[in-house]
């Protein structure tokens, strides 16, 4: 069963406008709100400001209008970003001479929480473990991360974000460069996240038809959020929208 916590807001995105020369705003007086067990898909066309937004939520950019505030604090004053997984668009373009075994990339996830000089513990080491075996990626733990091909490479960051025990964790474009059955085995993980460890899920995605039918909220932005809605009612907005041109 899917649990969503409408009691807890995770994300509040307040009125954000951002813009990167302080005269074009590529993003424009934004306002929603991500419930704690909610599994989101950010889409809209090419340039519509995903990427900003996601920067944004994550405190890399800094809105020139609104706030952003995550687990009820302001972002700027948020310390516990061991609560925050991101798995980047670039994951599946890692350096294949990058001389680390995926059960090392999978650890270095745990200092996000503690620290990067910290050492070893044996709960890192477990942690580890049960994370690469969620995502079905154990039996290749000491092989080099640049050998796995893009989809068994982005299980493994699915795992490093995983490892540090987040409450939220956000995906740029995470299916992009790997093939459709890694990319069908992909969405069957992220939905075992959400369903049965209660993740909270924000997922920016092109592939729009393949998004709708997995989440279950879509934030449709092109430059302003031109809605938020069930995939259900974004569909139909989108028939609608269709009929009338
Ligand atoms: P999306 O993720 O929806 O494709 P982006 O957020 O990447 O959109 O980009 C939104 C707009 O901002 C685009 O017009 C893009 O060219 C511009 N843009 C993105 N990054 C930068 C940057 N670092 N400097 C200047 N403009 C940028």
């Amino acid at each position: 069963m899917q649990r969503v916590d409408h009691s807890k807001n995770i994300i509040e995105v307040q009125g954000i406008s951002f813009s990167y020369d302080g005269k074009v705003n590529v993003l424009k007086s934004i306002t929603f709100a991500i419930h704690s067990g909610d599994y989101v898909g950010l889409i809209g066309p090419n340039g519509a400001g995903k990427t900003t937004l996601l920067k944004i939520m994550l405190g890399l950019l800094t809105p020139t209008k609104g706030e952003v505030r995550l687990f009820g604090q302001k972002i700027n004053e948020f310390k516990d970003w061991y609560k925050v997984g991101y798995v980047p668009q670039k994951a599946t373009h890692f350096d294949t001479g990058f001389p680390a075994t995926v059960e090392e990339v999978v650890l270095m996830g745990r200092y996000a929480k503690r620290g990067l000089f910290s050492r070893t513990t044996e709960e890192d080491r477990k942690l580890t473990r049960e994370a690469l075996k969620q995502v079905d990626m154990w039996e290749y733990r000491r092989r080099l991360i640049g050998d796995l091909s893009g989809g068994q490479q982005q299980r493994v960051f699915i795992a490093r974000a995983i490892v540090s025990q987040p409450e939220v964790i956000f995906l740029d474009e995470p299916t992009t460069g790997i093939d459709r059955q890694a990319q069908d085995d992909f969405y069957v993980l992220l939905r075992k996240l959400s369903g049965e460890l209660g993740l909270t899920l924000v997922l920016i995605s092109h592939d729009i038809k393949r998004v709708t039918d997995e989440v279950m909220h879509i934030a449709w932005i092109d430059r302003t959020l031109e809605s938020y809605s069930s995939p259900e009612e974004y569909l139909r907005m989108r028939k609608e929208e269709q009929t009338v041109l």
